[in-house]
């Protein structure tokens, strides 16, 4: 068996504490239901970390240890450290692996790796959502039918203020009418970027097994081949130069 996988799963951890609606559906917070999911593979190690743990919980030695780094924030983005936002960045560029799911397009890891202002449309009630897998032969989308459908979510729409993707890989259509692109791919630097769009704090998503099941896939995809610091230097050269 290869090395596993080395999985931190990130979670602001703050409505499942303050709201008794958050608390019934995640009682022990959206963090541990993602790796418990995740632990059920065994190629994957999973650790959990929370902003409220020093260093946000990502320390340099964590963060070092980690392959894939699985991101869910909402209502406390301007309180991750920027340390600790450099520190992630500088690792995705050498090859770590992010996922960055639901209303992290406003985290400012998110904004940091990608350059824009990640904004969207959105509305909360309830509505029903069918993303339509638009690359079934990605690895992300393996053992995924044509459509994957939330009977309760909350609706993001376009325009969805990102550079345009390396690869889309999901499009959603909502009962209101919008559209939104939510399977998103990016490499920069040496890492693997993955945004996925479901998962609101107050609907039971993360235990929906398809949902679980391109997570799980996306952890696969992003986990680094190589990691590389980076460098510049004066070269060389390999012929002979006149
Ligand atoms: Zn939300």
């Amino acid at each position: 068996m290869p090395n596993k996988i080395r999985v931190t799963v990130w979670n602001e951890f703050i409505h499942e504490q303050t709201s008794d609606d958050v608390k019934k559906i995640y009682p022990h917070g959206i963090h541990h239901a993602i790796a418990k999911f995740l632990a059920e593979n065994n190629d994957m190690q999973i650790r959990t970390a929370t902003l409220q743990e020093p260093e946000n919980g990502l320390s340099d030695h964590v963060v070092k240890d980690t392959d894939v780094l699985i991101w869910w924030g909402h209502k406390a983005h301007d309180k991750v450290d920027e340390t600790v936002v450099n520190r992630v960045q500088k690792r995705v560029l050498e090859g770590m692996g992010l996922i960055l799911l639901h209303s992290a397009h406003e985290s400012k890891i998110f904004k940091r790796m990608l350059g824009t202002n990640c904004s969207l449309k959105w509305r909360e009630a309830a509505e029903k959502e069918r993303l339509w897998n638009i690359e079934p032969g990605h690895p992300i989308t393996q053992g995924i039918g044509e459509y994957i459908e939330l009977p309760h979510a909350e609706m993001y729409g376009e325009r969805f203020d990102i550079p345009t993707p390396d690869k889309i890989i999901f499009l959603s259509w909502f009962q209101g009418g919008e559209v939104f692109r939510s399977g998103c791919c990016w490499e920069r630097g040496h890492g693997r970027i993955f945004y996925f769009r479901p998962g609101h704090e107050t609907y039971p998503i993360f235990y929906n097994r398809e949902i679980q099941k391109v997570i799980t896939n996306a952890v696969r995809w992003a986990s680094p081949r190589i990691f590389l610091e980076n460098f510049c230097y004066n070269a060389k050269p390999i012929e002979k130069l006149k």
